[in-house]
């Protein structure tokens, strides 16, 4: 946890300035002669001079720390000359996201940023679920200490829901933002802000600041195209823009007579007489031409979901009831759930042990009675034995609506092998979806690697669906797998996996984000059909008229 404080620009330079000769020194002498060791805590206190010589000292991992831990714009001062013109204008540029890099870069009047340069790729740090949080704690923080802005939009590979972000930022919009920025300083504990500046300031977290940017409503439409980014598409928009005669930046979309009249982001998009383009595809290589030639997809959104396949409650290790996840599925608007609570063999905290199957199939009905508009189906989550068989017997999967077969665990055994346990389970006729399949977990695990076209072919002919799991633990299939196995013919499903009633909508945008990540549309994903056609995906397969 960074917990220095980083609001005096002359500091931020010379931290700044100093890391980066650290790391100069570095490509010329062994690193055992800066060596040293110095508290993260003791970097900040003291004259600037004393921190210039004791930032010397820092081994390498220690400076790559620190310097991880500053927000993007101090980290484009370490490309900058000692001597740069930017010192008045420190904090604020310190707020900067990566596509800001080439304006300070062009007005420094540095000239080209080497494409090598290691701080134009920006890395995902963050995982997408705690970006999230870390967002929201942040939004009710300020909210609390300047007062609520007129609206808050999230920027940044978190509106992207990239499931690793290299930044975690939002959007305050209100009248005066320096005003509502000075507030939120004067009231936050100093500790907590690692930068502040006239429109935005950063809240230390691990491991980046979430940053804050606050504009007036009439620089939302340029500042939400230019904070999203990723910086390669702003920097298109900027080509496209000044092949108008228009000049983009974050404030306004410029012509020769001053800013354009906008209102929203799609505005900005309409100008370059282009369709807007979804935030979950900017970062696409020929992106734009695709726009320009019309061919973008339409994809699947939102409310194209109508149902719920995958959810756990107290019946394994779901901190909810039945009734519980089904009253907020309704909330949704959603108009079918299943109840999929693990097998006994699962190595889930708790389990759904095979005596509880028919109290649970009771107490389904009786919610069914008490929620006439929500259909439940029960089903189970199996695991994948290392076999290849499931954990609970076929008079016991054939009493249930829908089967979702799971492997959690690997046994230990090689891609061959885990491809041997799909592709036997697929066979049963009783297995309707294979959950999260590349079993990863983002910044934890990259999961596994398999021959992931064979898993999709044999899907697609035995009538399987492969999931995308929403989970932020799981976050599965990543969207290029998710893309190949739409390409191969598969059937998707997206799930939330929720073990708590009150993440059950948010789990489902996770998915839902993760599937325009991939391209996809509706018709591509089961749960946007009606539950008779989910009934019918089921009983083809049950039949073998698949
Ligand atoms: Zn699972
Ligand atoms: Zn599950």
């Amino acid at each position: 946890m960074w917990t220095g404080r980083l609001t005096d620009a002359r500091q931020l330079e010379v931290l700044a300035l100093a890391i980066r000769r650290v790391l100069e020194q570095r490509s010329r002498a062994p690193w055992s002669d800066v060596r040293g060791a110095l508290q993260e805590q003791d970097l900040l206190s003291g004259p600037a001079a004393d921190l210039l010589d004791r930032l010397r000292h820092l081994d390498h991992d220690e400076v790559a720390a620190v310097r991880r831990r500053l927000p993007s714009g101090a980290r484009t001062l370490l490309l900058a000359p000692a001597d740069d013109p930017l010192r008045d204008r420190l904090a604020d540029e310190d707020l900067m996201l990566d596509a800001d890099l080439d304006r300070v870069v062009d007005q420094a009047g540095w000239g080209p940023l080497p494409v090598t340069s290691p701080d134009a790729i920006v890395e995902g740090v963050v995982p997408l679920g705690r970006a999230w949080m870390q967002a929201s704690q942040v939004k009710a923080e300020l909210t609390a200490a300047a007062g609520a802005p007129e609206a808050w939009h999230l920027v940044g590979g978190l509106r992207r829901s990239d499931p690793m972000t290299p930044d975690v930022a939002v959007l305050a919009v209100t009248d005066d933002p320096q005003a509502w920025i000075g507030r939120a300083v004067a009231a936050l504990h100093a500790d907590t802000i690692a930068v502040a500046g006239s429109c935005g300031l950063a809240i230390a977290a691990d491991p980046e600041p979430v940053v804050v940017h606050a504009v007036r409503q009439d620089a939302v439409p340029t500042s939400l195209l230019w904070y999203t980014g990723p910086r390669a598409h702003v920097q298109e928009m900027r080509l496209q823009s000044a092949a108008r005669g228009l000049a983009l930046n974050r404030y306004s979309l410029l012509g020769a007579d001053g800013p354009l009249a906008l209102t929203e982001e799609a505005d900005v998009y309409r100008h370059l007489d282009l369709p807007v383009i979804p935030v979950e595809l900017r970062g696409r290589r020929g992106v734009i031409e695709s726009a320009r030639e019309g061919t973008l997809p339409e994809l699947i959104e939102m409310h194209d979901i109508q149902g719920d396949l995958h959810m756990h409650t107290v019946y394994s290790d779901g901190r909810d009831s039945v009734a519980g996840m089904v009253h907020a599925a309704r909330a949704l608007g959603y108009r079918y759930v299943a109840i999929t609570d693990h097998s006994p063999s699962a190595k889930a905290s708790r389990v759904l042990t095979l005596d509880r199957v028919e109290q649970q199939a009771e107490e389904i009905a009786a919610v069914r009675a008490l929620v006439p508009d929500v259909t439940i189906l029960h089903g189970i989550e199996c695991d994948i034995l290392p076999d290849g068989h499931l954990d609970v017997p076929d008079d016991v999967l054939e009493r249930l609506d829908v089967v979702l077969a799971s492997l959690h665990d690997g046994a230990g055994h090689g891609p061959e092998r885990l491809l041997e346990r799909y592709l036997t389970v697929m066979r049963h006729p009783l297995v309707n979806v294979i959950t999260h399949p590349a079993n990863r977990s983002p910044g934890r695990t990259p999961g596994y690697v398999l021959a992931f076209a064979r898993l999709f072919e044999y899907a697609a002919r035995t009538g399987t669906a492969i999931e995308i799991d929403g989970a932020p633990g799981h976050l599965d299939l990543d969207a290029p797998l998710a893309e190949q196995a739409a390409s191969i013919g598969a059937m998707l499903v997206i799930n939330s996996d929720c073990h708590v009633a009150e993440r059950l909508g948010r789990q489902m945008q996770f998915g839902v984000a993760l599937a325009r990540r991939a391209a996809l549309t509706a018709g591509q994903v089961l749960n946007t059909r009606d539950v008779d056609g989910v009934r019918r995906f089921v009983a083809a397969k049950r039949t073998g008229r698949v």
